[in-house]
Parts: C-alpha cells; sequence; structure tokens
C-alpha cells in the first residue's frame, strides 16, 4: 500500500475465514459471510443453499429433522427406564 492513509482492515482481517476445501486442496482464506461460516464463493452468499424442506436428494429420510428427533426422544427414554430399573432394584 503507498502514501499514508491510516487504512481500517483490521475487523476485514480479524474476522473468521471461510475454511471450504479449495481445488488445490488448502483451505479457503476469503473472510466469511456476516453471520455465515462460509464467504460469498462456497455457500455463504444470500440465497445460497436448498429451499427448506426440498426433497430432491433425499435417500432414506434417516436424517431427517423428524428422524433425529425420534432418535433422539428414544434415547432419553432409554435413559430414563434404565434409571428407574436401577431404582426399582
Ligand atoms: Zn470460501
Amino acid at each position: 500500500m503507498t502514501g499514508d492513509h491510516p487504512r481500517n482492515t483490521g475487523p476485514m482481517l480479524s474476522s473468521q475465514r471461510c475454511g471450504a476445501k479449495t481445488r488445490s486442496g488448502k483451505p479457503c482464506r476469503s473472510p466469511a459471510v456476516h453471520g455465515k461460516r462460509r464467504c460469498r464463493m462456497h455457500g455463504g452468499a444470500a440465497g445460497s443453499g436448498a429451499p427448506r424442506g426440498n426433497k430432491n436428494a433425499q435417500k432414506h429420510g434417516l436424517y431427517t429433522r423428524e428422524a433425529i428427533a425420534q432418535r433422539r426422544q428414544l434415547g432419553e427414554l432409554m435413559r430414563q427406564s434404565r434409571k428407574l430399573i436401577l431404582k426399582i432394584e
């Protein structure tokens, strides 16, 4: 840089990096979009990503919100019953 103008690049330099894997195999060094974890080139741009409830790529539904919640609930039930059994014995 030339001149003696005090440049205000601190926030830009200290912001979170994108980190997406680039074609050279190294992590992307661009700053992430505010409020997102990727830069504007790697899925951080507004309107990028699949729409909510998109079923185009769904193969088995093992990772749908409902399936995950169901598994979590089942685990909690198992934990509670185990505790109850220990209490009874
Ligand atoms: Zn990036």
